[in-house]
């Protein structure tokens, strides 16, 4: 049977207020546990909430940013459920009238190609405080300095149908909301945080399945690994003569496996209603055009931007755009050294690997733009060979000192000058006699071929260090003429 997946998400992102939605209380993460909590983000009785009209604004930038339809009067509701982290019984969410309705998101597939997933709604609620299993002795810790954090939800329809576009989903709306500045972005500190609904059907069938639906994902790696296994499971409950139950399960990144968390026998009832202490929230046409005229750059503006301005590749110009901060640092390294093509090359090549590797955002990179500047800078000029840069990176990566710095106390000037560089020709040329009387009788084709012999031992001799241009000078005069 051919299956097809299909994919929809609900993603909670963190809105990067200075105060809660409902309260004055700071949201900076890192404080002593319950040290930003108010006495209404406690839950107590007579407390009233003040809605934080910067998480209105940043709201509406996201509805105009994803070309959305933005309510001119939304309501806050009560979604009402038991859990100690929630110590006022309830949540204020929206329901009925949510802030954001529909809007699209476009992706940049990998294989080029283009796809538009389409968003049901976005809105406006409180984060809840955490709960902590550590360092209790076999008690639970309540930190409520996350309660009252203002987080939009946003609910896409189900359109994507496969793992990677669902990340690339994920990735887009990452960029869209950091450019925005209406997030950091921090996934480790779950500033975004996703949950997958996933469910199958053979191919060519209109009707969804049955779904399952993975909370709290805090990673692309993770939630494409959850996706994967969650598509491959129901394949095989579903071949195998059973059904896919529809639950909420949770995925552990460390092993890999997802558990079931609870069966949803009937949908749950939150018991919703309009929350009595907030007015419904009317926003005037004014203050959206006065928003609207003051949006910052675009993910897929800057991308073509990229492509025109600096003569990209719509791949480089591609990973170039999609994160404000590689972006900037982009823009900062051409800025520097002008070499727009280099720049990328090094970005996304040497650089996004390191990154990667250790998992350090490109704003906290060791090797900062004006260093990364600076070593494409000493290539161009001639001070050291592109081999030689590759080893610049790394010692400065590895705090070792600036560029110049680096290139000095490793002595790893480009050998240019003729008079040492044409000894050790010489002396390659003298103790491989025999390759020299085949290379002579050879023909030019075979010639090329050869030639790279004697500019690899030339280069073994000096370390890396020769001038790659002086060498082949140097060895095409001794050894044609
Ligand atoms: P609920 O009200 O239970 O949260 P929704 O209808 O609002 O359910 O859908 C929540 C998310 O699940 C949306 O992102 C939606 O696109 C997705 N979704 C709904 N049905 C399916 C399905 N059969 N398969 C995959 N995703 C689905
Ligand atoms: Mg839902």
């Amino acid at each position: 049977m051919n299956w097809e997946a299909v994919i929809g998400l609900e993603v909670h992102v963190q809105l990067n207020t200075r105060s809660k939605i409902f309260s004055g209380s700071s949201t900076a993460v890192g404080a002593e546990p319950n040290s930003q909590a108010s006495l209404l983000d406690l839950g107590m009785p007579g407390t009233l909430p003040v809605l934080n009209r910067e998480a209105v604004n940043k709201a509406v930038r996201l509805g105009l940013a994803i070309d959305a339809r933005i309510s001119r009067r939304c309501v806050f509701e009560r979604k009402n459920y038991f859990y100690p982290d929630l110590p006022k019984g309830y949540q204020t969410s929206q329901l009925a009238e949510p802030i954001i309705l529909g809007g699209e998101i476009s992706l940049n597939l990998e294989d080029g190609s283009e796809k538009t997933v389409r968003l049901h709604h976005a809105h406006l609620e409180e984060d809840a405080g955490k709960s902590l299993h550590e360092d209790f002795h076999g008690m639970t810790g309540i930190d409520l300095n996350r309660a009252g954090t203002p987080l939009i939800e946003v609910v896409s329809e189900p359109d994507m149908h496969s793992a990677a576009e669902a990340v690339a989903f994920a990735r887009k709306l990452h960029a869209i909301v950091t450019s925005l500045d209406i997030c950091d972005g921090d996934m480790s500190q779950g500033s975004m945080r996703f949950d997958v609904n996933v469910s199958i059907r053979p191919r060519g069938e209109q009707t969804l399945g049955t779904r399952t639906e993975t909370k709290n994902l805090n990673s692309f790696r993770f939630m494409e690994m959850a996706i994967h296994r969650e598509i491959e499971r129901q394949i095989e409950v579903v071949e195998g003569g059973g059904e896919v139950v529809q639950e909420t399960r949770l995925f552990n990144g460390e092993t890999g496996q997802a558990r079931t968390m609870r069966i949803k026998e009937e949908a749950d009832d939150y018991r919703y209603f309009p929350c009595p202490d907030l007015l419904p929230v009317v926003i005037e046409e004014a203050d959206i055009e006065a928003l609207r005229t003051d949006m910052p750059e675009l993910p897929d503006a800057r991308r073509e931007r990229f492509a025109q301005q600096y003569g990209l590749s719509d791949y480089d110009a591609g990973l170039l755009s999609g994160e404000r901060a590689t972006a900037a640092y982009f823009e900062a390294v051409v800025a520097e050294c002008g070499d727009a093509k280099q720049a990328a090359n090094w970005i996304n090549g040497e650089l996004a690997a390191r990154l990667n590797a250790g998992e350090i955002g490109i704003k906290d990179s060791p090797v900062n733009s004006a260093s990364l500047a600076r070593i494409i800078e000493r290539v161009a000029d001639g001070t050291i060979s592109s081999k030689i840069a590759k080893q610049v990176f790394e010692a400065c990566w590895q705090g070792e000192g600036s560029p110049d710095e680096v290139i000095e106390s490793r002595g790893l000037k480009q050998m240019s000058d003729s008079g040492e560089l044409e000894r050790i020709v010489d002396q390659v040329i003298a103790d491989n006699p025999d390759q020299v009387a085949g290379y002579r009788a050879a023909d030019e084709k075979k010639q090329k071929k050869m030639f790279g012999f004697f500019v690899g031992q030339v280069m073994k001799q000096t370390g890396g260090k020769a001038n790659p241009r002086e060498v082949n000078r140097l060895l095409g005069e001794k050894l044609d003429g």
